[in-house]
């Protein structure tokens, strides 16, 4: 929130009713003023104070959502220009680009994997967010039959492309109800595909030439009422875009300029035809601040490093990244096979995994909630002690899954194998090894 806590008591009904949970109306404006409560809270707010607090409380870069239901892509809500500040909130989407001209099989190759790579880490599922589909043909029944085969494939989170807005019209006859996005209003259309937006209530893209043109584009349009909007600078080179990129949200967050508080979609896809550029070039605009961008296939070995960056870039810098605690089954176990222990610091969860992994032994890895502290830390913040380890133990349900009764321990904390052996009596501990490169021969020679 903008304002300060004074600045909000101002709009506050100043009753001090203690309705909202706060002692005093001035006890709840410093609450809200440090984000720890919401407006909602107090019935008695005015209108027009509500609207000026929603107002000062709107992040600068708006946040913007296409599709509907469980099948929502939010991009924008931003209100840091670096990561390190704070946090970026929603991730950039990837989307696929299919056209009309292309062959029924290249379009089933591209919607398939745009539904069959997923990946998973640290308990989260990556995969890309959305298709776009190019009118290129101009033809609007040959544009309408493949918005047709899109929708019957089950894709729900659409941008839709064309320079043609009667062919827009044409396609929200078929998919209007998921609220795609409309791609793009320019200055020959602008007041075509605004009436067209508005009248369907979906969100719309604006591509100028230039960050003067785009304001000019989006002051039009915000007089229209119009407010979901997705800026295109018009660039194609990776140079002009990282630059306009750059520019839009210096200018929304440091100079307040509402013109330019919009996501951005970028096109990868346009700018080069050799893949791996293309992928370098997402790459820059993950970080640098595109709110959508759009490739021109997906395929595994380009797809999953651009889906782990964008998990590192959009996860809070200030928090671990964190496993959810659990038992971990690794290359098909039994109950006869190995069970080691160590801390949910993702870092060590994916090497620890990816060395047993490596092994081929099958065996248990059960992950210890340690607020996402590695092994060493965790013990010396007491939370990878023998107490709690004991206890996780037992709830974790390792104890059903497996005959014998021997646990391995990491080898830097080789220490607490007394006090766990005290805590956990009808176990043998093991000291695994201190580095995480030995663990496969470690684990072949197990017994
Ligand atoms: Fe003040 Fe509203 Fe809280 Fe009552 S509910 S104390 S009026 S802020």
């Amino acid at each position: 929130m903008g304002l300060t806590g004074i600045q909000i008591f101002k709009l506050l009904p100043k009753t001090n009713c203690q309705e909202c949970g706060a002692p005093t109306c001035l006890a709840f404006a410093m609450k809200l003023a440090a984000g720890q409560a919401e407006l909602e809270a107090c019935p008695y707010v005015s209108e027009e104070s509500k609207a000026k607090l929603s107002e000062a409380a709107a992040p600068p870069i708006r946040l913007v959502t296409i599709g509907v239901g469980d099948d929502l892509f939010k991009c924008g809500g931003e209100t840091v220009q670096y990561r390190h500040e704070k946090t970026f909130v929603n991730p950039t989407g990837i989307g696929v680009l299919i056209t009309d001209v292309m062959s029924d099989e290249e379009v089933a190759g591209r919607l398939n994997r745009f539904k069959q790579l997923e990946y998973e880490r640290i308990g989260l599922i990556l995969k890309p967010d959305l298709v776009a589909v190019k009118d290129t043909t101009g033809d609007k029944d040959t544009f309408k039959g493949l918005i047709r085969k899109v929708k019957k494939a089950g894709i729900k989170k659409l941008i839709l492309m064309s320079e043609k807005v009667e062919n827009h019209r044409a396609a929200l006859e078929t998919v209007g109800d998921l609220r795609p996005l409309l791609y793009a209003a320019d200055k020959d259309n602008l007041k075509e595909m605004g009436n067209v937006a508005r009248e369907k209530k979906v969100p719309l893209a604006v591509m100028g030439n230039g960050l003067d043109e785009v304001m000019e584009l989006t002051n039009s349009l915000m007089e229209m009422g119009l407010n979901d909007l997705v800026i295109d600078s018009g660039s194609r080179d990776v140079k002009g875009v990282f630059a306009d990129q750059v520019g839009i949200r210096r200018a929304a967050l440091v100079g307040g300029e509402k013109l330019l508080g919009f996501p951005t979609i970028t096109f990868p896809c346009e700018m080069t035809r050799n893949t791996m550029e293309e992928t370098l070039f997402a790459a820059t605009m993950i970080p640098k601040y595109s709110g959508v961008t759009i490739l021109s296939d997906l395929q595994g070995e380009t797809l999953f490093p651009l889906l782990v960056q964008r998990m590192n870039i959009f996860t809070d810098p200030q928090r671990q990244m964190a496993t959810s605690e659990g038992v971990y089954e690794i290359n098909n176990p039994d109950e006869n096979s190995p069970v080691l222990i160590t801390t949910n610091f993702s870092l060590t969860y994916f090497i620890v995994s990816g060395e047993i992994e490596n092994s081929r032994v099958p065996s248990w890895l059960l992950v210890k909630d340690s607020d996402g502290l590695s092994v060493l830390t965790a013990w010396a913040a007491g939370k990878f002690a023998a107490d709690s380890i004991a206890l996780f133990m037992k709830k974790s349900g390792i104890l059903d899954k497996v005959k014998h009764r021997k646990l391995i321990i990491p080898g830097y904390v080789a220490g607490i194998s007394g006090e766990l052996e005290e805590e956990l009596p009808d176990w043998e501990i093991q000291i695994g090894p201190r580095e995480a490169a030995h663990i496969p021969p470690y684990l072949k020679e197990w017994s």
